[in-house]
């Protein structure tokens, strides 16, 4: 029995989260004395995952499934569980798997773990760690299904090379037209810059900008740093900058290397979105500014002195 892992793509190229759950799972089946299966739906470069210690790849290229469809997905995944006689399907958490995970553990009759942080704690019985309360607290969670599903927490375990014979087999699932009841439509703000859920940095503004004529200062520094920009919640009510990159509790959520967040207070709602970011750096006129609670590196300062000053020198580096 080999653990299952879902490697994402996006036009045809694996994702870094698809890395980071086979380095995952490579760990998790040295401790379990087994194999990892990955799974690619319309991937080109499958062979990446070797790297990463994939042992097998099922590789399924079906032009219905061109478009994320979570349903027709979560039936193929069952599909491959059962083939490879799985007792352990991992996925990221990624927007696509946190939709997709419960209904592969639906369809497997299995229990599923979600925010799943570190390497499992014990294997019999079989206990993971999550997040919990927006990242403040962790659990131990116990799965006692035969079948188990983990949603692996983004940019929790991290990325490792452990280089593996891999080899390829086309996996052609059956597929119902009633796998295609649900239609998921894709829309993706394309501007060419670096997507917040793809970065690994992000370049964060708030309110303490004054308005959106300000941006340039964001924009800038996130180019230097080829970076996504984002913004707090007001800023995109104001309409000073697109709702698609609000982050927090009611946005979308942040676990990037870095998160810097310039003229944004640090409320609770804020952080809960951002709280898994590995560094935090905030540049704010308020010393007393929550943030800088938070923060691994704060500088007290005007963005319109601090920033500009910042650009200059990464340019110089
Ligand atoms: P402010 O709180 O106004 O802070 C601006 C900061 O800029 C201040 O700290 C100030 O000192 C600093 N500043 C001013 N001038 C400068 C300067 N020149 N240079 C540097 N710093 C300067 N918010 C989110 O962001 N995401 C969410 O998902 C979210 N969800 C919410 C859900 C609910 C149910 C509720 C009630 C609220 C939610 N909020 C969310 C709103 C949240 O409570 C805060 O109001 C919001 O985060 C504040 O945004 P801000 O930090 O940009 O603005």
């Amino acid at each position: 029995m080999s653990i299952l892992i879902y490697a994402e793509s996006a036009e045809g190229k694996l994702k870094k989260v698809a890395f980071e759950i086979a380095s995952y799972a490579k760990k998790v089946a040295e401790t379990l004395g087994t194999t990892v299966t990955a799974l690619t739906i319309n991937s080109d470069n499958v062979s990446e995952l070797a790297k990463y210690g994939v042992d097998k790849v099922l590789k399924v290229t079906n032009d219905k499934l061109a478009g994320f469809n979570a349903k027709a997905y979560a039936d193929v995944i069952k599909q491959a569980a059962q083939q490879e006689n799985t007792k352990l399907v991992v996925l990221s958490s990624s927007t696509d798997s946190i939709y997709l995970s419960p209904l592969v553990a639906v369809n497997l009759e299995a229990g599923y773990a979600s925010n799943v942080i570190d390497l499992p704690v014990n294997t019999a019985p079989f206990q993971v760690k999550r997040n919990a309360f927006s990242n403040k607290a962790f659990n131990i969670t116990e799965i006692n299904t035969d079948i188990k599903v983990i949603g692996l927490a983004k940019n929790s375990y991290g990325i490792f090379e452990n280089a593996s014979t891999l080899t390829e087999e086309v996996f052609s699932p059956n597929l119902e037209d009633n796998d295609f009841d649900i239609k998921t439509e894709s829309i993706e703000k394309s501007s060419g810059k670096v997507s917040i859920a793809d970065a690994d940095i992000v370049v964060s503004g708030g309110r303490g900008l004054k308005g959106p004529e300000n941006w340039g200062l964001i924009e800038d520094l996130a180019a230097v740093l080829g970076a996504a920009t984002a913004c707090s919640k007001p800023v995109s009510d104001l309409g000073w900058r697109p709702h698609a990159e609000h982050v927090g509790q009611t946005g979308k959520p942040v676990a990037t290397n870095l998160y810097i967040a310039i003229g944004i207070s640090g409320a609770i709602q804020h952080i809960a979105g951002i709280n898994a970011s590995k560094v935090k750096v905030v540049i704010n006129t308020d010393p007393e500014a929550p943030f800088f609670k938070v923060a691994d590196y704060g500088i007290v300062g005007d963005a319109f002195d601090v920033v500009p000053r910042l650009i200059e020198k990464l340019k110089a580096f």
